[in-house]
């Protein structure tokens, strides 16, 4: 970078007549400057951690915690020299309560640990109480449809991949109270367990009841599924006190860097700023906001400002609406917004890249350009050989989803996810979870990729099948 800056100084004066302008940095020194200054960075990085976990913890949408951390990061943004802008999104505010659920078998009765499921209804200040009936598949409950009707119904189905297992957690009481069940329970969706269930949030279908639900460690699913096969009755008995109260004012915080050539062209990077109620949402995704506010910082230390405007995106309201994603992108749909990327599965080794196009076609064509922007990215692999990452075609992240599916290239960090899945979503979601080494270099990962889409003048654009670029 020195030797850079020595070569402009010697740059006879007529190259320089006329508009002053800074000359384009040279791609590979200050991608190696950009690594390097992202690996250097653990302190600034853990200091931030430890403020946004320890000193605020977990911020629920609707929480003065949620706006306590809007107000941090907004202030260190500033203090990075970055332009902060808060912009104001409705949210809606689901309120935990206590909740207790106690399951007699055998004449014995015990406490079990559970989670509420984020958005559920809750028992109307009464106890629920119903014989369970255990099932391994939606497919079973179809089944086993005449024996549901006043059951409070169990999904133990174990976890595969975390798409793969979602959906009962997230429609599991739904399809339960269709065949008449009371309340509905789910093994918490995660491989591993002490004991720690795992919330998120459900969705209800309109044309059947609402009926509460909550999350069930793996320990207590696995122990109700061996005790129904050895057919010994259990009667559980939910309390859960959930509720939703008035609508408040979130806010997605941004921090802009102006581009120095195409100010108009703006790269997104992005994580979100809320998080369940449990834990300290270190790695979901404390981890993800901290990573792009150092990707903002540390572009904001180069000598020259990246060619595209860049903002880091801290959205809100993921867990349980994604109002702030959907409001961004409604509030910035006549930008064009080139790219936007995000951290938002965890803090762990750094793998790479997935590309997510979206082109309106069809699934092929979709993959196709994914496919065809990956292999446009051979052009600057030079650049990221520090990280060796992996680009593969794949989902993006789901506050960037909204512009995705208007057209804007995106892009998610990928991480090994083992460590991940077994504390995501649950009270161990905390810092100590984290190895500080993996972490830096996904910060690395994504001040990088950063850079290099504000900076690269031929940064592909998705082409999409129906309609142009926003
Ligand atoms: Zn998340």
């Amino acid at each position: 970078m020195r030797i850079l800056l020595l070569a402009a100084l010697l740059v006879p004066a007529p190259a320089l007549a006329g508009k002053r302008k800074a000359p384009a940095p040279d791609l590979a020194d200050t991608a190696a400057v950009v690594i390097g200054r992202a690996l250097q960075a653990k302190d600034t990085t853990w200091t931030r951690m430890q403020e946004l976990c320890d000193d605020i913890g977990h911020r629920l949408s609707g929480t003065p915690e949620l706006e306590r951390a809007v107000d941090w990061a907004a202030r260190r943004m500033e203090e990075d020299g970055l332009s902060v802008t808060r912009e104001p999104i409705e949210v809606q505010r689901w309120v935990r309560g206590s909740e207790s659920l106690v399951i007699e078998t055998s004449g014995r009765a015990r406490e079990v640990p559970i989670l509420g499921l984020g958005n559920s209804v809750g028992t109307g200040g009464e106890v629920i109480e119903g014989e369970v009936l255990v099932v391994g598949s939606f497919e079973e409950l179809v089944a086993k449809k005449e024996a549901v009707k006043g059951k409070i119904v169990l999904y133990d189905v174990p976890f595969t991949t975390y798409g793969g297992t979602v959906g009962y957690r997230y429609r599991g009481a739904s399809e339960a109270a269709r065949h008449g069940a009371i309340a509905s329970l789910v093994r918490s969706v995660g491989p591993t367990s002490l004991s720690t269930p795992h919330t998120g949030s459900l969705g209800y279908v309109d044309d059947v009841p609402q009926i509460p639900a909550a999350a069930v460690d793996i320990e207590t699913a696995a122990w109700l599924h061996r005790l129904q096969d050895r057919g010994q009755k259990a009667t559980a008995r939910l309390s859960m006190e959930a509720h939703f109260e008035d609508p408040v004012t979130s806010h997605n915080v941004v921090g802009e860097l102006k581009g120095r050539e195409l100010p108009d062209q703006v790269v997104v990077v992005g994580c979100h700023l809320d998080s369940w109620d449990v834990g300290q949402g270190a790695q979901d995704d404390a981890a993800g906001c901290v990573a792009a506010m150092e990707a903002g910082r540390i572009l904001a230390s180069l000598d020259v400002r990246p060619r595209r405007t860049v903002r880091v995106v801290l959205f809100t309201n993921e867990e349980n609406g994604l109002a702030g994603g959907r409001g961004y992108q409604e509030a910035h749909a006549d930008e064009d917004i080139v790219a936007a990327m995000e951290m938002d599965t965890g803090a762990g080794p750094f793998e790479g890249y997935r590309i997510d196009a979206r082109t309106g076609g069809t699934d092929d064509e979709t993959l196709a350009e994914r496919e065809r922007i990956i292999a446009a990215f051979g052009a600057v692999e030079h650049l990221f050989t520090a990280l060796d990452p992996e680009f593969v075609p794949s989902f993006s992240g789901a506050d960037v989803g909204p512009l995705v599916d208007h057209g804007t290239l995106g892009i998610g960090l990928a991480m090994d996810t083992t460590g991940y899945w077994p504390i995501h979503h649950t009270e161990a979601d905390t810092l100590d979870k984290i190895d500080r080494a993996h972490f830096q270099r996904d910060v690395a990962g994504m001040a990088l990729m950063t850079w290099v889409l504000a900076e690269w003048p031929d940064l592909p654009r998705v082409q999409r099948t129906l309609g142009g670029h926003p």
